[in-house]
């Protein structure tokens, strides 16, 4: 069971979805009117952006954008490129970013410029986890789920070496599991 990896449970699958209903009222206010464009960041971000949508109960429509910085490390290299580009043409469009985790925020900020060049509308921002300590570029999210501290957290999306997205908690892995690594 996978429940025998981690180490602490940091946000539970009902604190989870209390918030994404929370989350998806407020969006749905935001962008009454509009048909936004939902841009999920692959892969970390589907299971949030599936139960998010959801609760906006309102006209979207979604695309998926891959960048990589990470590869399988728990360090960022620093370094943004694109996997896989939208399929979409985002000018004019009021575009809701769907991140899992900010943590230095060079991700954000790579897509924010990148979509400011493609002429979007306007650009929000809602992300499941956020990490301020861990901020090297000075960006912040318009919605959080929730803070984290700064540590390194799996589940409800967030892999480690491309497992524990479908934990449906987020939590911490117990150390000897990047030992046997
Ligand atoms: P940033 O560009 O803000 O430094 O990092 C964003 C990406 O790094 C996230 O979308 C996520 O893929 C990865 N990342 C950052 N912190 C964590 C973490 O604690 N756990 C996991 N699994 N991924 C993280
Ligand atoms: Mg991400
Ligand atoms: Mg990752």
């Amino acid at each position: 069971m996978l429940i025998n990896d981690i180490e602490k449970v940091l946000i539970t699958r009902e604190q989870i979805k209390t918030r994404c209903e929370e989350l998806g009222k407020e969006l749905k206010d935001k962008f009454e009117g509009k048909t936004p464009l939902v841009v999920g960041v692959l892969k970390g971000a589907v299971p949030f952006m599936a139960d998010i949508i959801r609760e906006m109960d309102s006209h979207v429509e979604i695309d998926f954008m891959d960048v990589s910085s990470y590869g399988n490390a728990t360090v960022s290299s620093g370094e943004v490129k694109i996997v896989k580009d939208l399929d979409t043409n985002v000018a004019g469009r009021d575009m809701l970013i769907v991140e899992d985790i900010i943590d230095s925020g060079r991700t954000l900020a790579y897509l924010v410029d990148l979509f400011k060049y493609r002429k979007a509308n306007s650009i929000t921002i809602v992300t499941l986890l956020d990490k301020p300590e861990g901020r090297v570029v000075d960006i912040e999210a318009d919605y959080v789920g929730f803070d984290v501290p700064n540590e390194f957290v799996v589940g409800y999306g967030l892999d480690y070496c491309e497992r524990y997205r479908n934990l449906p908690y987020v939590g911490v892995l117990k150390p000897e599991i990047y030992e046997s690594n």
